[in-house]
């Protein structure tokens, strides 16, 4: 079913996806405040970073519930499924699939059977040793009984119902710990997980948050006048009303409940933060490690204007994403910074499949072009990044049927050439424009007069970021930890192993 896709400029041509975000996550501890409503605007501002499912478990203290579907978190809650969710803690996801398809089953919170109660999981990022894993769930895969003598297996629960999800396998090897408290057994698995998480979790009485070593994706925690929030971006707290205190650190695990939050270190950080989180992912009022990411895309801005000047009438962005970097450039080269395109925001958040004619309209559906202003002039197009240059493409060609004398397109990231494990779906490498071609020959693929990418050095110096604390993968080839090899990678690896009608089936 076609859904929504929220506000990201990439978006713009039916059936073209951008970069696609790997989830945002959302908890809170609060006795006496409506934590489902609290959790359900936290999401709401971390829309952007998944649009395909959304979900929210509550704990009164004695019971855990969850409510999920497919969809918008506006399209999944409404005032009475969130009333039925009612107690003092919450975890909240908003998903992108990135291991495992885009199904009901797969969407998040996740739910396992700890022997002293329940675990609720959130999990923003991608890992990278799943195989791994699964590999060490089917070692564990031994008959179990419970407090009631209840027998059940490892690979019951999520699994069994058709989970794909690395996170599904990290909740089965936290539940299935029958002997320590899930704080230990917490602090035992996690030195075994490789790539990006944000865990945010919780069982009926504590509220947990955990970031991977290398802090790839951002999660900050917040203060309420009576509780606490963890949060992946900033921008989630301020929409609830709390307070930023700080991050939580590469390889910790924050414990909150009612003896307040305590915290233990389960490896030693090496901070690799994505700098595509600047670039693009993040929204442009999140503050990462200490920058606004509005104010590193600004200066990206600044300094694509002093790498690639150009004579020109117009500096415009492709919208939303390209603004910061567009005003940047403007007030750089003191070329005039104007709106030449006009962008539909709601026409994405349809459920109707557009017609062959509508379809063929491509981005027109989603941006009309302002001609008295583009009529004649120069233009400067500032976008924040190319994938596969089918949506600059079709901007380029709808901008010089508008009029447009001259187009040079300014990118404010250097181009994209190899794929990221951490949580972020670019297309596939074959598919990344910039694997094959050289910058002029995109240019000429666009069908633009010029074309200029920022450097890699200008891209992080506009981060404020030490270049050895950032992963810049994606641009460079060089990441930030060894991967295993190519088979035991990919979003569907764990498609066949645990598929929805069978129980687990061993590899060969
Ligand atoms: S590879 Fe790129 S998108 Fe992925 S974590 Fe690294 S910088 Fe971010």
């Amino acid at each position: 079913m076609p859904r929504g896709d929220g506000q990201l400029s990439h978006d713009l041509i039916p059936g073209e996806k951008g970069p696609q975000d790997a989830c945002g996550v959302f908890g809170v501890w609060a006795p006496g405040e409506d934590v489902a409503k609290l959790t359900y605007y936290g999401l709401y501002a971390l829309q952007h970073r998944g649009q395909e499912s959304a979900g929210i478990a509550t704990s009164n203290g004695k019971q855990i519930l969850v409510y999920k579907d497919m969809g918008l978190v506006s399209q999944v809650f409404d005032e009475r499924s969130l009333s039925t969710l009612r107690g003092h803690i919450a975890v909240g996801h908003c998903r992108y699939s990135t291991t495992g398809g885009a199904t009901w089953e797969n969407a998040q919170p996740t739910l396992g059977g700890h022997h002293s109660g329940t675990v609720a999981l959130a999990h923003n990022g991608n890992l990278v040793n799943s195989a791994e894993l699964r590999e060490l769930v089917e070692a564990r895969g031994d008959e179990l009984s419970d407090a009631d003598s209840k027998i059940h297996r490892i690979t019951d629960g999520e699994l069994r119902r058709g989970n794909t999800t690395d996170t599904a396998l990290v909740t089965a090897l936290l539940a299935h710990d029958q002997e320590s408290t899930l704080e230990a057994a917490t602090m035992e698995l996690l030195p075994k997980l490789r790539g990006a998480f944000c865990f945010v979790f919780m069982d009926e009485n504590t509220l947990y948050a955990a970031r991977d070593p290398q802090g790839l994706r951002p999660l900050v925690i917040g203060r309420l006048e009576r509780g606490w929030v963890v949060a992946s971006e900033t921008a989630a707290l301020d929409i609830v009303g709390a307070s930023f205190v700080r991050e939580v650190e590469p390889g910790e695990l924050v414990t909150i409940d009612e003896d307040g939050l305590r915290t233990q270190q389960f490896a030693e950080p090496a901070r690799k933060g994505c700098v595509f989180e600047y670039v693009y992912l993040a929204r442009p009022d999140t503050t990462i490690n200490g920058t606004t990411v509005h104010e590193a895309r600004v200066e990206m801005g600044r300094t694509l204007a002093r790498e690639h000047p150009v004579e020109a009438d117009l500096v415009m962005p492709t919208p939303e994403s390209g603004t910061p970097a567009a005003i940047g450039y403007a007030q750089e080269s003191g070329i005039p910074f104007g709106q030449g395109l006009v962008k539909n925001a709601y026409v994405g958040r349809t459920f109707i499949q557009p017609s062959q004619t509508i379809r063929q309209l491509g981005i027109r559906l989603k941006l009309n072009p302002l001609k008295h202003v583009i009529k004649g002039k120069r233009l400067i197009v500032v976008d924040d990044s190319i994938v596969r240059g089918n949506t600059q493409r079709a901007l380029v060609r709808m901008l010089r049927e508008a009029g447009a004398a001259e187009i040079h397109v300014r990118i404010s990231s250097p181009p994209i050439k190899w794929p990221c494990f951490f949580g972020i779906d670019f297309a596939t490498r074959a598919e990344l424009i910039a694997t094959g071609l050289g910058v002029e020959e995109i240019a000429t693929s666009l069908g633009a007069d010029s074309l200029g990418y920022i450097s890699h050095d200008g891209m992080v110096a506009a981060t404020e970021q030490p270049v050895d604390q950032l992963c810049t993968a994606c641009f460079s080839g060089i990441y930030p930890m060894e991967l295993p090899s190519e088979d035991r990678l990919g979003k569907g690896l764990l498609e066949l192993e645990f598929s929805p009608t069978q129980e687990a089936v061993r590899r060969p």
